[in-house]
C-alpha cells in the first residue's frame, strides 16, 4: 500500500531492536513514590500492603510474559530477568520498555483496591521502565545481588530511622543525624539497646524483598507423542499446543540471591 503523501514521515522511525543473545533486564520504579506513599498514608517503615500490592502487579506481568523468569522486588521498584532467547515484540526496546510498564502501572491501579479496601486512590501513580543488556551471566548475578545489597542497607537504615522517630520521639531531623556516618552494626546495636529490636528477627519479606521466581515442573512434550499430524480439527491441535509448551510454576519468596544455592537450584535462569 502506498500510503498517503504524508506516510514518508514514518521513515523517520528508526529500529531499535536489542542485541539478539543477552540477557535482558528490566526495571521500574514508582515516580515520586515518597509523595504518594504520604499521601496514601503508607505505614513506615514498611507497608505491607504496598509491598504485597507490588508483588501481585508483578506476578500478573510474569503471567502475562512466559519470557520473564525472575522478578525481584523491593520499596516501589521491580527488577524482571528475560530470557536470553527472548523474542517478544521483536526485541524493539520501546515496545518491550513501554508496554511491560504500562501493563504492571495498570495492575497496579486495578489491584488497588484489594489491598488498599479503606484507602481510595487519590491520584494515577506513575513508574519509570528502563532495559539493560547484559552479556554474561556473572553480570546478571551481580545485578540482583546489588538490588538485594540495596534492600537490605535501605531496610536497615529505615527501620532504625523509623524506629528513633515513633518509638525514640526522635524528629526526622534528628533521627536522620544521630545516623550519619553509622555504619550496620552500629544501627543493630541501637536497634538492640534502645527499642529490643534484634534485627535478625525482622521479617525476611522486609530485609531480603521479594523474588518471584518462575521454575520449570515439566519439559515440553515431544510433538511425535501426538497421535495425528496436520488435522486442523479444534481440540486436538489445542492439546498438542498444551503439551508442546513447558509447564511452569511462578511462586513469591523472600529468600537469598546473592548466594548460590538459588542459582544452583535453578540453572534454566542462566541457560536457554
Ligand atoms: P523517584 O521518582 O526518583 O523514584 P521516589 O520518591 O519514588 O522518587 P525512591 O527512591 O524510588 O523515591 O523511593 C521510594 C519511596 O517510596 C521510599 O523512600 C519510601 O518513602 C516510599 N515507599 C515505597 N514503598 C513503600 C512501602 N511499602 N512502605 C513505605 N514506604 C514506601
Ligand atoms: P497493536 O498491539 O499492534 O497496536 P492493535 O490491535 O492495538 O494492535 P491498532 O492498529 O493499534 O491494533 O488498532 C487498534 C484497533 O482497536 C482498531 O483497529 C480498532 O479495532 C480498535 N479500536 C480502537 N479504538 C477504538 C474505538 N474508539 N472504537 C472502536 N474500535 C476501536
Ligand atoms: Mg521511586
Ligand atoms: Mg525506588
Amino acid at each position: 500500500m502506498a500510503g498517503s503523501k504524508y506516510a514518508y514521515v514514518r521513515r523517520f522511525e528508526l529500529p531499535d531492536n536489542l542485541l539478539p543473545g543477552t540477557h535482558i533486564v528490566f526495571r521500574l520504579d514508582g515516580h515520586a513514590f515518597h509523595k504518594f506513599s504520604d499521601e496514601h498514608a503508607f505505614a513506615k517503615p514498611n507497608d505491607l500492603r504496598a509491598l504485597e500490592l507490588m508483588d501481585h502487579a508483578a506476578q500478573r506481568l510474569m503471567e502475562e510474559h512466559p519470557d520473564i523468569l525472575l522478578g525481584f522486588g523491593e520499596s516501589d521498584e521491580y527488577s524482571f530477568l528475560l530470557k536470553k532467547s527472548a523474542s517478544l515484540y521483536n526485541r524493539r526496546s520501546a515496545k518491550i520498555a513501554t508496554l511491560l510498564t504500562s501493563f504492571f502501572t495498570s495492575a497496579y491501579v486495578y489491584h488497588w483496591r484489594d489491598h488498599f479496601p479503606d484507602t481510595p486512590l487519590r491520584y494515577p501513580p506513575s513508574f519509570d521502565g528502563r532495559l539493560v543488556l547484559y552479556p554474561a551471566n556473572q553480570h546478571v548475578r551481580d545485578y540482583f545481588s546489588w538490588r538485594q545489597a540495596d534492600t537490605h542497607i535501605n531496610n536497615m537504615y529505615n527501620t532504625t530511622f523509623w524506629a528513633l522517630v515513633q518509638q525514640g520521639g526522635e524528629t526526622t531531623t534528628q533521627a536522620d543525624a544521630t545516623l550519619k556516618g553509622t555504619i550496620s552494626s552500629q544501627k543493630q546495636e541501637i536497634l538492640f539497646s534502645r527499642f529490643g529490636v534484634n534485627y535478625s528477627k525482622v521479617p525476611e519479606r522486609f530485609r531480603k524483598g521479594s523474588v518471584i521466581v518462575r521454575d520449570l515442573i515439566s519439559e515440553p512434550q515431544p510433538e511425535s507423542n501426538v497421535e495425528g499430524d496436520g488435522g486442523h480439527t479444534h481440540s486436538p491441535r489445542k492439546k498438542r499446543k498444551d503439551k508442546s509448551k513447558p509447564q511452569y510454576t511462578i511462586q513469591i519468596l523472600h529468600c537469598d540471591i546473592i548466594k548460590d544455592d538459588f542459582w544452583l537450584a535453578r540453572q534454566h535462569l542462566l541457560e536457554d
